[in-house]
């Protein structure tokens, strides 16, 4: 009898924990329970006595607070001190970046499915919805992979069309000559790309994505934005965006690319500006780029800004007809024919006004890019990873149902309804996901965590999309030519597997280390504290943290918005 009393209590406490009551009711709760336990004849008085020992010695240092600071805070704050590894000004750059939304919700691991629906759908505008329905649709209709592929390039009047309908422009604001749609729409366009041509997407995904207009929109000074932003939407600028290099890939804030502050003629006048030298790889649109957005690190070794020597790193745009900037032969990635290359520059000197933001932003690079990067993050790459699986659902569906064998159509086969089946059912989810996602930017969230997610998820199950339709189409897939939609796809995943944070890493780092800091109710808050002076006002904020993250009901966020 004595086990069972036993059992409930632990069981209780469980249930407890689960509902996250709060500190004193809790306590009471199982102090009644204790009292009941006692008051039964089958428990023995020393184990009765045991427990009450255990929830006095348990529950005084919570209660009383100098001991809590004593016994509890203390040694919790030294010891978390001791664990927590020296965390850089890049890495709490990109750790505070960007909002936690709803998303937040997933990791509480009790989501309130109720806040979920009640955000207003995503819906299109009427002109985009014609845009869609008119230009897009144009577009697809004026390239096919094939062709693409044969010349290594879109047809000249594809580019034209491009420039001319304003589709780099799909995010710039209409007072700057762009069309200032939404998310949700720039999701859909890309998508139906997506599906015609890989090659396509790509091209107009860049300059829409991370990039000149998007760091402009944010950062730039008035008179930037003013020069450069009409200049992208009509297309009179190809940007292109150099972050990555041979020495930093995934690791991007270790670039070993330099800008040193000095003096040097611009435009026949002394000025105060930058000498850069850097070697960038990679390169989507590096090739046909005339505006080269430049991430580098950015030293001040004469004192010429009054400040420290190293600035940190610092982005700037740079006409690719400066002196000394080269551009190199083109890759070929993985046979997709958009344009995609290396450039480098040796002792290039432009003036202090090509940093983005102006002198300001020196050195604010790492802390533009990081809160930027989560729009494109949840747009671009999504919305290519869901055309896929719409693009296989569509073909696999329909091929299964004509092709026969064995006198039966290939769809009346158990082995082909199972990949069939999870198409269908990853197009739906991913669809879902997306929209949700685009949505949630038009809310105005920055979303870093969920951004991740939908990356590392969309492109991983639009592979696995691919995988299946090439399975159920056999030959067909595999031959390539005019009338293969799936061979370039295949051929291609792996190139949205490692754009924009190569997949495992988005896992490792930003899905399980970013979502469990930023969207945790304290352990960014416990980071932060550790960094304080006030050791004693340190530990004791620690603990009050601690006790709302298991005990509180309040511990649990609602869907709310943290700005990094
Ligand atoms: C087609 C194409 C277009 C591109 N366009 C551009 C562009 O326009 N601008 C630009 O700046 N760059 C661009 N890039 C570069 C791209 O951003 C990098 O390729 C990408 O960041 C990965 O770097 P990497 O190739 O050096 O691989 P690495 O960084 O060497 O990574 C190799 C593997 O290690 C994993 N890994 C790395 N670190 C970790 C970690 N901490 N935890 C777990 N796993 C980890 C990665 O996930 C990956 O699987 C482009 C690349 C390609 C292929």
């Amino acid at each position: 009898m004595a086990l069972i009393w036993l059992l409930v209590l632990l069981l209780g406490i469980a249930v407890i924990a689960h509902l996250r009551l709060s500190l004193i009711p809790a306590l009471a709760l199982v102090a009644v329970y204790l009292l009941a336990m006692g008051a039964a004849e089958d428990v023995p008085g020393w184990l009765v006595g045991l427990l009450w020992l255990v929830l006095i010695v348990t529950a005084v240092p919570l209660l009383v607070g100098d001991l809590r600071r004593k016994y509890i805070s203390e040694p919790m704050f030294d010891w978390f001190k001791k664990v927590l590894p020296p965390i850089s000004d890049t890495e709490r750059d990109a750790i505070e970046a960007g909002t936690v939304w709803w998303d937040g919700e997933l990791f509480s691991g009790r989501p309130d499915w109720n806040t979920l629906l009640a955000y207003p759908p995503a819906r299109l505008s009427e002109e985009e919805q014609a845009f869609l329905d008119g230009p897009t649709e144009t577009l697809c209709a004026m390239v096919s992979e094939w062709d693409i592929a044969q010349r290594m390039d879109l047809p000249p009047a594809a580019w034209e069309y491009i420039k001319e309908q304003g589709f780099f422009a799909l995010i710039i604001p209409k007072e700057y000559g762009g069309k200032g749609f939404s998310a949700y729409a720039h999701s859909q366009i890309v998508m139906k790309l997506a599906t015609r041509s890989g090659g396509l997407a790509s091209t107009v995904m860049v300059p829409n994505s991370l990039g000149p207009a998007e760091l402009l929109l944010h950062y730039g000074t008035e008179e930037q934005r003013n020069h450069y932003l009409p200049r992208l939407a009509n297309g009179s600028e190809i940007p292109c965006f150099a972050l990555t290099g041979p020495y930093a890939g995934s690791d991007a804030g270790a670039m070993t690319d330099t800008g040193v502050i000095c003096r040097g003629q611009w435009q026949g006048e002394e000025v105060l500006g930058l000498r850069l030298n850097w070697e960038k790889r990679y390169i989507t649109l590096g090739p046909v780029a005339t505006l080269l957005g430049l991430a580098f690190k950015t030293y001040d070794p004469e004192g010429l800004l009054g400040g420290d020597e190293e600035l940190g790193i610092s982005l700037a745009l740079i006409a690719t007809d400066t002196p000394g900037v080269e551009i190199g032969r083109r890759h070929v990635p993985l046979g997709a024919a958009f344009m995609n290359g290396p450039n480098w520059g040796k002792d290039v000197f432009v003036p202090l006004e090509a940093v983005i933001g102006g002198r300001d932003m020196i050195g604010k690079g790492w802390m533009m890019l990081m809160n930027c990067l989560s729009v494109g993050r949840s747009i671009s790459l999504p919305a290519t990873g869901t055309s896929a699986a719409k693009l296989c659902s569509y073909t696999s569906g329909r091929y299964a149902a004509i092709r026969e064998q064995f006198n039966v159509p290939l769809a009346a086969f158990e082995g082909i309804q199972e990949p069939l089946a999870r198409i269908g059912g990853n197009a739906w989810l991913m669809d879902a996901a997306r929209t949700l996602t685009a949505n949630a930017v038009d809310l105005g969230q920055k979303p870093s965590v969920l951004s991740a997610i939908l990356k590392y998820h969309l492109t991983e199950r639009g592979r696995e999309c691919i995988r299946d339709a090439m399975d159920i189409h056999g030959g067909k897939g595999i031959i390539l030519g005019p009338n293969n939609y799936l061979g370039r796809l295949w051929q291609s995943a792996p190139i949205s597997i490692t754009v924009e944070g190569a997949n495992i890493l988005s896992r490792n780092l930003m899905i399980f280390g970013q979502g469990a800091i930023r969207c945790h109710p304290y352990v960014l808050k416990e980071m932060a504290l550790i960094g304080e002076s006030d050791r004693e006002h340190a530990a004791d904020s620690s603990t009050s943290c601690s006790c709302s993250m298991s005990a509180s009901p309040s511990a649990m966020p609602p869907a709310r918005s943290c700005s990094g």
